[in-house]
């Protein structure tokens, strides 16, 4: 900041003819009352000294609008600057979007036995890479191997850092320099930056689009075979639906096909469920273990998406390919590291338990939450939220409905309550209401629809987040 004042503004005199910032207070006179103590004591010395700089250096450019403000006010805003920055900037918030799976809200919650496992990795040195029986040398990759073949039939397994991380890996390591055939109606978008060519581009694979957007068949990919292709590849749609006139090629044909020209099969099922979703009353989803036997060689999805656990790309498949994909020397730029690995083991663990897997598993509890418990929990928190917002709106319990979210499903809609808020006034209300919730110390997100702020209250199920949620409301009546 510049302690020059501007032209035009350096030859006005201050009415009492000394100059205002002359008459600042002194850092070590502000260091000694009393408001700025307090702060020394919970700040530290050189942090407070570098906040009271801050904040006189900004009086001194205002010192030409404003009085000279004392070392009490100084201290005052000393103390601001200081509690803005002490404050954490990832938050916790209330997700009340209806998106279960939110991925700028951090996609899947993770269950009580990961947070465990993960707060004792945080905590403790593991057996990271280290063979507790031979005392030898281990791979991190063995803590969910064995995990994720049973739960998938796949041969072998890998982790790395996200599904696109996998992808690319993958790619990579089996089609550099070399085609990978994929279909025009697979080519997608996921948020924004997961395009499928740009990854494709950057691993090395030259990428042969074939049928057209709406139909592809078996002969497209087989006329489109040559010396030069790697792989044949089938991609999870994930957040758009294809209907009306349109064909592609199943699966399994896809690796007959594969299979007979001597090539692989690799699928990237996005989401990609261990279960089978429809036996929880969702609608259905691919699961990772259908893929695998359909033919894949190989199968890429998530670990924060329908599988609930933390951000991970998981790579599931023959010993062969993992193998090779292993050794690529990107593999140790990808890898996860020991809190991911803690986390993803704890929650595959729940899988072997299915009998328990809905309460335990939170994003299936969350996914499969009834209707009428969501909306007793609209019930109890209309009337305080009401109060809270005073005569300017009407709040209502009324039915919405929930999306999975991260690209899983983007059809299907899970029948859900929550509240719906409508200002009296029109105009900036609306956004003037959902600023003051997203203002508030955890803050509320939920979505506008219609001339209406919808909080849908699906993922609003521990006893303790509601008591949290009742708690601040009445600091929305004093924003009022
Ligand atoms: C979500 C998704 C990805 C990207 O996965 P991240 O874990 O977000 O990196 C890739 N492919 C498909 C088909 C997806 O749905």
């Amino acid at each position: 900041m510049s302690l020059v004042a501007p032209p035009g503004v350096s030859g006005r005199a201050a009415p009492s003819g000394i100059s205002p910032r002359a008459a600042l207070p002194a850092v070590d006179r502000v260091l000694r009352s009393p408001p700025a103590q307090s702060l020394l004591a919970e700040h530290g010395h050189s942090a407070v000294v570098a906040a009271l700089r801050e904040a006189l250096a900004e009086a001194r450019a205002r010192a030409d609008d404003e009085p000279v403000p004392t070392p009490d006010e100084l201290a005052a805003r000393c103390g601001k600057r200081l509690a803005a920055r002490a404050a954490p900037k990832l938050r916790a918030v209330f997700n009340c979007t209806g998106t279960v799976l939110h991925t700028n809200l951090g996609r899947a919650l993770l269950p009580e036995e990961a947070i465990a496992a993960v707060a004792q990795a945080m905590r403790m040195p593991g057996n990271l890479e280290f063979d507790l029986a031979t005392g030898g040398r281990g791979d991190r990759d063995d803590l969910v191997d064995d995990l994720l073949c049973e739960l998938t039939g796949a041969e072998a397994c890998t982790v790395v850092n996200n599904n696109a991380a996998g992808v690319f890996l993958a790619l990579n390591t089996l089609a550099q320099r070399r085609e990978v055939i994929v279909s025009r109606g697979e080519l997608v978008e996921i948020g924004g930056s997961f395009r499928v060519p740009d990854i494709m581009a950057r691993a090395g694979a030259r990428l042969r689009e074939v049928g057209t957007t709406n139909r592809t068949h078996l002969r497209d990919f087989e006329a489109a075979i040559t010396p030069r292709t790697a792989l044949l590849m089938k991609v999870h749609r994930s957040n758009f639906a294809l209907s009306g006139f349109t064909a592609e090629v199943p699966e399994h044909e896809l690796a007959a096909l594969a299979h007979a020209r001597g090539l692989a099969m690799i699928n990237d099922l996005g989401a990609g469920s261990l279960i089978d979703l429809a036996a929880y009353g969702l609608p259905p989803e691919p699961t990772v273990r259908g893929a695998i036997a359909a033919g894949a060689d190989l199968v890429l999805f998530s670990g924060d998406k329908l599988l609930g656990g933390p951000q991970a790309g998981l790579l599931a498949g023959s010993a062969e390919l993992i193998r090779r994909i292993k050794k690529n020397p990107l593999k140790r730029a990808l890898r996860v590291g020991k809190i991911t690995l803690a986390a993803l083991e704890a929650v595959l663990r729940l899988y072997r338990h299915p009998e328990r897997l809905r309460e335990r598993l939170t994003t299936l509890r969350l996914l499969t939450r009834p209707a009428a418990e969501i909306e007793a929990v609209a019930q109890r928190l209309r009337p305080m939220l009401a109060q809270a917002l005073g005569s300017d709106c009407v709040v209502d319990a009324r039915p919405l409905l929930s999306q999975i979210g991260s690209g899983s499903l983007p059809v299907d809609r899970l029948p859900s309550f929550g509240l719906g808020i409508a200002p009296r006034l029109s105009g900036r209300a609306l956004q003037r209401l959902e600023e003051a919730l997203r203002a508030l110390p955890v803050p509320v997100v939920g979505h506008i629809h219609d001339g209406v702020l919808c909080l849908d209250l699906r993922c609003l199920d521990d006893a303790r987040d509601e008591a949290r949620f009742v708690e601040q409301l009445p600091l929305l009546s004093k924003a009022r």
